[in-house]
């Protein structure tokens, strides 16, 4: 078991990379705490995770956008575990628009998701694993984070600045035995993806050189390495698993 006894958080954790990563996480021997702003749908997710996985899934839910929210999922995870070994901040949201189009509150509620929200999650974590001298983040960036791509401005200044701010976290907290990494997926098969039209699927799926979408375990899998002690020289990366799309 490579995550025997260690104890995960995973925000966006009701779907798509976020579920997928809590499934490979509880196979791992992890006790993993499952959050998400879809209450119902995730309590629902993890009831059924946790008779599976001999009681190892707690549902806690909380909106990334809100420090209220975030603080209290921290505290009431150290409460009910005891620690905090391994934080996976996946939750986000996407956003397809002209840039012209785009308003102030549009622009402001993808960063508050996207980008503070990462900061958020990854503060309250590192005020506790601060004392633990131990611990390992990994932020969701994208392909996005080091390309861009037409009509989504606030996206790709989210994800770059999670790009970023991984390294400095990395830096600040290295000495405290903490490492934060990034992951870079390319496209991914997930509802995420349910807003584009066909067409530009086709084309994206051309962009991957090994000529498919990628999927939410092949992600996972990457979280797992980097939150593992496999990764434990690892810190300050962004760690594409794109099919090859930004190697060209
Ligand atoms: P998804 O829509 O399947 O899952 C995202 C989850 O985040 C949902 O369960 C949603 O309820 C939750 N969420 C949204 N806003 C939230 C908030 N304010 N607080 C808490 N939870 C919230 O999407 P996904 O494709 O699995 O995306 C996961 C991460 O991967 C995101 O950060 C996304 O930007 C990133 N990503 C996805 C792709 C892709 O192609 N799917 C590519 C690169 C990066």
């Amino acid at each position: 078991m490579r995550l025997q006894d260690k104890k995960i958080l995973i925000t966006g954790g009701a779907s798509g990379i976020g579920l997928a990563s809590v499934e490979r996480c509880l196979e791992e021997g992890a006790s993993v705490v499952m959050s998400d702003l879809a209450t119902s749908k995730g309590e629902a997710l993890a009831k059924e995770l946790d008779a599976k996985h001999s009681g190892r899934c707690l549902f806690i839910p909380a909106d990334v956008s809100s420090t209220t929210e975030v603080d209290a999922l921290l505290n009431k995870m150290q409460q009910e575990l005891g620690r905090v070994d391994g934080v996976f901040n996946n939750a986000g949201i996407g956003g397809l628009a002209p840039s012209t189009e785009v308003t102030d509150e549009d622009f402001d509620k993808i960063l508050q998701i996207n980008l503070t929200g990462v900061f958020r999650v990854a503060r309250a974590a590192l005020k506790i694993m601060e004392k633990q001298d131990s611990g390992s983040i990994v932020n969701c960036a994208s392909i996005l984070g080091v390309f861009g791509q037409s009509q989504t401005a606030a996206y790709t200044a989210a994800k770059g600045g999670v790009v970023n701010m991984t390294r400095t976290l990395a830096l600040e907290y290295a000495s405290k035995g903490i490492r934060v990494n990034a992951i870079g997926p390319g496209y991914i098969d997930t509802p995420l993806l349910e807003a584009l039209d066909d067409e530009l699927k086709q084309f994206l799926i051309g962009m991957h050189p090994l000529g498919r979408l990628g999927r939410s375990e092949e992600v996972a899998n990457a979280f797992l390495f980097l939150v593992s002690d496999e990764a434990s020289f690892v810190t300050g990366a962004h760690l594409m698993v794109d099919g090859g799309f930004t190697a060209g």
